[in-house]
């Protein structure tokens, strides 16, 4: 007989950002999920930030697939209409940056996706079942565009077309997310500027006319132009995952105008509210201040993997990153800093070498000082209510120091409940929380070696002052030969594994 599934006896519980409360989670469909999440504009390198916020939906995604739901999980590029300061004015982002690198927009996207894709890899998230661009779905957007004017919902003015909030607003209810009101916002918004083709400052462009100058434009109804940025996320969405679907994710930042604006074309255009969960994922902090290129004050990922910051002390692995930041509620702040990263390591290294131990312990005919069921139970409380991970590893630790006893002799376990316990591990430790097991031993050779090749580097450069370059040459032929390639650049040599 086929064992049912997980879901059938867990009631998972869910943070409605549209309700302010903890619901109950009932799919659409009995067993199946859509979930969308708004993804990366690829115009640079993926920030901490976002990562934090695709780490947080990994986990959820994976919790998911272990209560036994099949999810589909759409999470889009965006590689077009995504202007400067999320506003409906000012350059495309991407089509900025081509301009500035002397590279086609295309170029840029391609680099800054592979980079994305690259660094999600390394803090081992899973990838969607779908990415779709928006490049991808300018034909859909264009039909979306229609229907919303033939709805009485968007107006045409000088080859744009704009979302009508107010009209909207009369049958709808725009601000339901974000919690704020029409009125409310009227009353605080500046008279529009003369060029502008907007009736009220609140409408949003569903498509822009393209400025001579701008690059990425496709033929429309309406002009040579491009799509308004919230509009991909409605046309991929639906679809993908249909005209309702059942948890929308992303950033905090995003829920207004962006997650706003999507409400409202998914109602305007197909008369129904489109999602059911919306969930927002909240941000980070650097030694308590807020990340900013402009004070510095900032963390890249590639920094966190090589320690070449001025904000930390070593490198971190990435899996030891991401159990750091799964050591947070997704909604809460989560503050990074030297010191907590290395405080979570140890942390780190003590489950993995717990987890080790459990592989070879003594059994016993019954267990003693411990409840594993209970144990059991208590973590997949702490993941229904609201993903807890923070509260799931506080138990991994009950465990932890229950393996620990046991090995001191202090404690017993069966040899029933040593499978279980094992098997329990294992599914919250690697499927669930995403976590590689690389031991303390791996890391501690590996901060070894790059310590000896930066010694052979200060070597081959004393050399080379010295004019013998004999042997700076084979310093460096000979680490090529075992894969060490060393790079010249203005800030000294750096190297890389071949
Ligand atoms: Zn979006």
């Amino acid at each position: 007989m086929a064992v049912a599934p997980l879901y059938k006896t867990q009631e998972l519980k869910i943070y409605n950002s549209i309700s302010g409360q903890k619901e109950v989670f009932t799919p659409i469909t009995e067993g199946n999920i859509g979930m969308y999440v708004c993804g990366p504009t690829v115009y640079s390198n993926v920030h901490l930030g976002n990562c934090r916020t695709f780490i947080s939906f990994d986990l959820i995604y994976r919790y998911l697939k272990h209560l036994g739901y099949k999810v589909r999980y759409v999470r889009n590029i965006t590689d077009a209409g995504h202007l400067e300061n999320d506003a409906d004015e000012g350059e495309d982002k991407v089509s900025k940056k081509a301009r500035l690198e002397q590279l086609e927009p295309m170029e840029i996207v391609q680099r800054y996706t592979l980079d994305f894709h690259n660094i999600l890899a390394k803090f081992n998230n899973i990838p969607p079942s779908i990415e779709p661009t928006a490049t991808g779905h300018i034909v859909e957007q264009i039909e979306i565009i229609k229907t919303i004017i033939d709805n009485g919902f968007a107006y045409e003015a000088n080859g744009s077309v704009y979302f009508d909030v107010k009209k909207f607003n009369e049958t709808n209810n725009y601000g339901k997310l974000s919690g704020r009101n029409l009125e409310d916002m009227i009353a605080n918004t500046r008279e529009l500027t003369a060029q502008s083709d907007k009736k009220n400052p609140q409408d949003f462009a569903l498509w822009k006319k393209a400025e001579p100058e701008h690059i990425m434009r496709w033929p429309s109804p309406w002009s040579d132009g491009f799509p308004g940025w919230h509009l991909e996320c409605t046309v991929m969405s639906t679809k993908y995952l249909g005209e309702q679907f059942d948890i929308h994710g992303g950033g905090m930042d995003l829920k207004f105008p962006h997650h706003e604006c999507e409400i409202a074309q998914g109602e305007a255009a197909c008369g129904v509210t489109p999602v059911n969960y919306w969930m927002h994922a909240n941000m980070l902090t650097l030694d308590g201040k807020k990340m900013s290129k402009s004070t510095g004050n900032i963390l890249s990922p590639a920094e966190i993997f090589s320690g070449e910051s001025d904000k930390l002390n070593k490198a971190f692995a990435p899996t030891v990153a991401r159990f750091f930041m799964l050591q947070a509620h997704y909604r809460s702040i989560l503050d990074f800093s030297n010191d907590a990263l290395e405080a979570s390591e140890k942390g780190f290294y003590r489950l993995m070498e717990s987890i080790g131990t459990l592989e070879n312990l003594k059994i016993n005919k019954v267990t003693e000082g411990f409840d594993v069921q209970n144990w059991i139970n208590e973590c997949y409380e702490a993941m229904n209510d609201d993903f807890n991970s923070p509260i799931l590893i506080a138990k991994l630790f009950d465990a932890v120091k229950f393996i620990n006893s046991i090995k001191e002799d202090k404690a017993t376990i069966s040899e029933a409940d040593h499978k279980l316990i094992q098997k329990t591990m294992n599914e919250f430790v690697f499927d669930v929380l995403g976590l590689v097991n690389t031991n303390e031993a791996s890391s501690d050779i590996s901060d070894k070696l790059s310590g000896t090749v930066e010694l052979l580097i200060q070597l081959r450069a004393e050399a080379r002052a010295n004019k013998d370059f004999a042997t700076s040459d084979k310093i460096r032929d000979e680490l090529l030969a075992m894969g060490i390639q060393l790079k010249d650049g203005r800030e000294g040599t750096s190297f890389t594994l071949n």
